[in-house]
Formats: C-alpha cells, structure tokens, sequence
C-alpha cells in the first residue's frame, strides 16, 4: 500500500473519521498530488503526508457571555494551528451554529495550499465558534467577541498567528475582537487582518476575496481561449462578503450577475443583481432576501423548501459562468448536471469547498473549466498578507496599488496551476495543478526545516 492510501486509511480509524468535510478535503488533495509523490520519493522519505495532515496544535476553549437578558450563554470556541512552514498562521474565524472542530480542520487544511499558492510567506491555520450572530443585538455580539478574545489571545500574535474574518466575522466582529486585543495587551499590532481601514485595515480587503474571484475567472478563460465575461450571464450563490464582491466586480467587467442566495432562498433577476440594494439589505440591514422584491417587482423569489429535490436553486438558471460563494457542499451531483445540460463554460469557487466530489468530476468529465477555490478565492488572504505588511511598515497603500497587487497575485496563481497541471501530465485539471503547485512548496520547506 503506498504513503497515500496508508494516511487515508489511517485517517479512518482516527477521530475524523470518513463522513467528514476534513476526510474529504484530505482526501482530494492526497489523491490528486499522486504524479509529484510517485515521480519524486523525497516526499515519501521524510513522511510529508503524514506530518501534513495532523495539525500543529488545535485549541478549544469555553466562550461565556451574557444575553441582553442578563442570562449567561456558552460557546465553544475554536483555533486550529495547522502548519508553519512558510510563515506565521494564518486563516479566518467562522461563527455560526454549525461550526466544530472537525469543519474547522477541513477549512485549516486547505488554508495551509491556498497561502503557499499565493506565494506570500504565511502558514495555515482557521478558527471560530458555533456562535450565531445571526439576531443577537451588537451589544450582545460585543459581549461575546470580548470574551472569545479573552481566551484566543494568549494563542495568536503578528509574528504567530494572524486570524481575519469568514462567514459571520465581517468588519463589526473584527473591530470588536481587535479592540478587546488591543486592550488586554496594550500593543497595536497587526495581529488580525480584515480591519476596517481607519484602524489599521487594509483598502480593498472587505473586496478581495470577490474581486479576487473574478479575476481569477477572466485569467483562465484567457489561457483557455475562451469567450470573455463581458455581456455574458452569470449565476451567483451567496449573499455575503465573497458573493456581494464577485457580484460587483461581474458588473464592472460587463458580465450579468442574475442571481444571489442566503440560507432562506434565491433571489433570480434577469436584468442583473442591483449590487447597491443587495450590500444595504445584507450589510446594513441584515434582512432576508425575500425584501429584494420590494423594489424590483419583476424579480423572482424562490424559497429553499421549494427547490426540486437534491438541488440548490440558483444552479438551475442557464449560465455561461458559475461561481458558487455561499459556503461548503453547495454544489451537487444534480446541480452540476443542470448546469451542464445549460451550457456552463466556467465554474469558479468562491466558497470553500463549495462543490461537492462527484459534482466536481461531472463538470470536469464534460469539459467546463473548473477553477478551485483553493486558488480562486486565495484573494482575501493575498490582501491579508499586504495588511500584514502595511501595519508593520506603519504604512498606507491606495486603493489602486493594492487592486493592481492583487490582479498579479491572481494571474500568477492562474499560470502556476496552468503549467503545474502540464508538467506533470494532468492537463486542464486544474485541482490536481492547484493541489500539486501548492503542496510541493510547504513540503519543499518542511523537508529543509527537519523534523
Ligand atoms: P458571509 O457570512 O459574509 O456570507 C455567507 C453567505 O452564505 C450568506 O449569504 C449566507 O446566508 C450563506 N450561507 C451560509 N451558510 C449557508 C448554508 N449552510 N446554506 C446556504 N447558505 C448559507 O461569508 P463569506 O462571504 O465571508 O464566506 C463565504 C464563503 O467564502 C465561505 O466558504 C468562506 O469560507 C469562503 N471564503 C471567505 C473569504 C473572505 O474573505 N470572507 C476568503 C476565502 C474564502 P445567510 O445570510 O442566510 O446566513
């Protein structure tokens, strides 16, 4: 049995066992960096895979708050340290209800690939809490990010660990957990990224991810010759940062971005998603979606409990490019069969994970340009990094310089994979390319640093 089949299997009787978003993303990665495992035993002489796949530390800790009732709430709270090897941790905070430690090891992991294909010097790392933001007053969201801080602190540091943001943790989240940092240690450093710009936060990270998207989709049709974006139709799932983001950047490019989603249902509206509407019923209003047709009569509203059977909504609505933005498994076997029966050309994850392993082979099988998340939405991090950079030079970069940064970072990314996936016989496989590209240089470093 080689070193990939032994770690999976091993895997299976450890504590994550094999139904899990963590086996699962182990196990795409694995199989998929066979070429480089089989054609160079460095790899298999130091252990890579299997140091790979444990992380450094996971820490779990009890968040105690109190309600606007004065009733005490608990939380867990959550940072898994997965690997250094190319520099300090690095990786978002989640908080809603379904988070625990083994979701935050798939989302770890894959952090530790998307930070080395950036090229940018940080390791991976993810954390969070099974904390719903959703309805509670900020108050109360205050009270629980002082007291999530309380405890994570004595783990991160800017040379350390860095956290930022991910589903639940916008800019309120961050700006609450900073300043509890802030006044635990006295010292205004760079320890999360994701701030809001008057503080320290870099301009365009609230955009990165989204626009990050977007780019990365324009550059791989143009290496594959493919129709641009312009004037095409897109469909979009989400109605958060990464969606709100990819959904702006669709319009500014000419495309037509029809549709968005939340957990309650998809809004389809064929004139093109109004992107202004959209970021003051999610942003500031923090409302349903359903609201959308208070302006736009014309658009359709459809409800998660009268989708059809084993599918999304919005992947049901003909589309020359796809981009799922909502959150992991979002995009299964018979939406991938909607989506091709309709002619999609290119399907770009801007979620996690978003499309599930049967669904992704579908698309792959009948020739749509798959671009993985993993390189697809690495934006947010890559602008993370230049926060990073920004605090500790005390400086302040424009907008422009940060958006011209970022469209390098991500065409750089697009031709790694591109190239990666040739050399070592995968061509247009682009999650093989991704998987290979990122993990060859976090365990180049790991072999170099020793055991
Ligand atoms: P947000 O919290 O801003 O938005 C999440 C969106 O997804 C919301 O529209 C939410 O709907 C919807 N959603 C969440 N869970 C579910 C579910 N179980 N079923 C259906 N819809 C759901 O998160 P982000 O936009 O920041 O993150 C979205 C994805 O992108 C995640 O996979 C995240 O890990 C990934 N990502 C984010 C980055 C970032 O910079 N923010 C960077 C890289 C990746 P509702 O409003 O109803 O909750």
């Amino acid at each position: 049995m080689n070193m990939i089949q032994d770690t999976l299997e091993h895997l299976k009787f450890s504590n994550c066992g094999t139904d899990g978003t963590f086996f699962q993303a182990v196990k795409e990665v694995l199989e998929s960096i066979s070429p480089l495992i089989e054609s160079d035993k460095k790899y298999q002489e130091h252990s890579i895979i299997k140091r790979l796949v444990v992380p450094d530390r996971q820490i779990q800790f009890k968040v105690s708050w109190l309600d606007d009732n004065n009733q005490i709430q608990v939380n867990n709270g959550y940072r898994v340290q997965f690997n250094n090897a190319l520099g300090p941790y690095k990786g978002g905070l989640r908080f809603h209800p379904s988070v625990n430690s083994g979701i935050l090891k798939f989302l770890g992991f894959e952090q530790i690939l998307k930070n080395s294909l950036t090229g940018l010097p940080m390791g991976g790392a993810k954390g969070g809490s099974d904390f719903d933001p959703k309805g509670k007053s900020d108050t109360e969201v205050m009270k629980f990010c002082r007291s999530f801080m309380m405890e994570l602190h004595k783990y991160i540091g800017s040379r350390i660990d860095v956290p930022a943001g991910d589903i639940g943790v916008g800019a309120r989240e961050i700006g609450y957990l900073y300043g509890t940092y802030k006044q635990i240690t006295s010292s205004y450093d760079g320890v999360l990224t994701g701030k809001p710009f008057f503080f320290g936060g870099s301009l365009m990270r609230p955009e990165a991810t989204g626009y990050g998207v977007v780019y990365f989709a324009k550059e791989m049709l143009e290496l594959e010759h493919k129709k641009s974006l312009a004037g095409q139709i897109c469909t979009v799932s989400g109605s958060g940062n990464v969606a709100i983001y990819t959904i702006e950047k669709l319009k500014h490019l000419g495309a037509i971005p029809v549709t968005c989603s939340d957990s309650k249902g998809y809004i389809y509206d064929k004139r093109g998603v109004d992107v202004e509407l959209l970021k003051e019923i999610k942003f500031e209003k923090r409302l349903s979606l359903e609201v959308y047709l208070e302006t736009y009569k014309s658009a359709v509203y459809v409800k998660v409990e009268d989708y059809e059977e084993d599918t999304h909504g919005v992947w049901s609505i003909p589309c020359y490019a796809a981009f799922p933005c909502a959150t992991q498994n979002e995009l299964t076997l018979n939406d991938a069969k909607n989506l091709v029966a309709n002619g999609v050309e290119i399907v770009t994850e801007g979620a996690n994970m978003p499309t599930t392993p049967e669904a992704t082979l579908i698309l792959q099988k009948e020739g749509v340009l798959f671009a993985p998340a993993k390189a697809a939405n690495a934006g947010g991090v890559a602008v993370s990094s230049f926060e990073m950079s920004q605090n500790a030079s005390m400086q302040r970069w424009s907008f422009e310089k940060v958006d011209l940064k970022l469209q390098e970072t991500m065409k750089q990314i697009s031709k790694k994979i591109v190239l990666t996936a040739k050399d070592y016989g995968v061509e247009r496989n682009y999650v093989h390319g991704a998987n290979i590209a990122g993990f060859k240089k976090v365990a180049d470093a790991m072999i170099a640093e020793g055991i």
